[in-house]
């Protein structure tokens, strides 16, 4: 099969049929039509095979949790995915994993409605790389930096679900139910309009709720308390238990929304997020002494060595 039949046939019918797109796959590059009064975001988010996913990690999962973490981000800046870019690398041009993933890459593309415009086919290392753009009313994206003292600090689902069902891969579980926390996670990106206006800071909890939590610090120059007991562990996860807990606050591969927020806005928020199905728990507050500081009755209790994964970092 040639790069060009390749592409006709696992990439093409992911182009959609939106009439923002006036010229998608095929041409050296794609040509949209953003509609007036709007900001568009971009973001782009990279799967590397033994990296980002494990060796043998099924091929439906790669197109699955390629688009998950990309549509992360966007819900993250609070806007609506719209087009996407894919570049993908491979050792080999197997018809049958091609499939696959084009299979789990299409689905969630529609799900979200986003187009697939275009992208780039290559040999090599097995990597999968997803520039998604998205779109929002003018000026109204959410950033990082806006919180105040005393503003409450939410997170969306559960913590420690992905690090768990990690865990579980390691160990050799195969079942698919078991792992898709961590082989195809589920992120609460469509929460991220609905909370465009209300949030003081907001950012995707993907390498563990601690270290993105201190992004959200450290661009609003604050610190946080955190109650342990209000934090929404996963079933299974027992916040009594140290691995568990940390597990939880650091392990990483949860893709979650973590938010601010003055407390005038808690129930609006609430009701946004039960409307939308999606689990929403406060967590803490923001205080003017910088630093994280986890409490437990009232009780200070020590941080985890590590506050999450750091690509930049080798583990030791
Ligand atoms: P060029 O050489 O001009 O960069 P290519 O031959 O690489 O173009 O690709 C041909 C067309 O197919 C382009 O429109 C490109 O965007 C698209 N394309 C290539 N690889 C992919 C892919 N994996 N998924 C979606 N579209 C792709
Ligand atoms: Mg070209």
């Amino acid at each position: 099969m040639s790069e060009f039949e390749l592409i006709a046939r696992h990439f093409a019918p992911c182009g959609g049929d939106d009439p923002s797109v006036r010229l998608g796959i095929g041409d050296d590059g794609a040509v949209v039509v953003p509609s007036d009064g709007e900001d568009l975001v971009f973001t782009c988010d990279a799967l590397v095979e033994g990296i980002h996913l494990p060796m043998g990690a099924p091929p439906e999962a790669w197109g699955r949790r390629l688009v998950a973490v990309n549509l992360s981000d966007l819900g993250a800046m609070g806007a609506g995915p719209r087009w996407a870019l894919l570049a993908l690398t491979l050792p080999e041009f197997d018809d049958s994993w091609l499939s696959a993933f084009a299979r789990g890459l299409g689905e969630r593309l529609r799900e979200a409605g986003v187009a697939l415009v275009g992208g780039n086919t290559a040999r090599g290392p097995r990597s999968a790389t997803l520039t998604l753009v998205g779109s929002l009313p003018a000026r109204s994206a959410l950033t990082r930096g806006g919180g105040r003292s005393g503003d409450s600090v939410f997170v969306t689902g559960v913590l420690g679900a992905g690090g768990y069902a990690r865990r579980l891969w390691n160990q050799g579980v195969r079942e698919r139910a078991l792992l898709a926390p961590y082989l195809e996670p589920n992120p609460p990106w469509r929460l991220g309009p609905a909370l465009r206006g209300r949030t003081t800071g907001a950012i995707d909890i993907s390498d563990g709720f601690l270290a993105d939590l201190g992004h959200l610090l450290e661009a609003a120059g604050l610190g946080a308390d955190i109650d342990i007991e209000a934090l929404p562990l996963a079933p299974g996860l027992d916040s009594a238990r140290r691995a568990d807990l940390d597990l939880a606050l650091a392990g990483g591969d949860d893709y979650e929304l973590c938010f601010t927020a003055r407390a005038e806005e808690d129930e609006p928020l609430r009701a946004e997020a039960l409307r939308l199905g999606v689990r929403l728990t406060r967590v803490g507050s923001l205080t003017e002494a910088p630093g994280l500081r986890l409490f437990r009755g009232g009780e200070e209790v020590p941080l985890p060595k590590i506050l999450g994964h750091d690509h930049a970092r080798r583990a030791p």
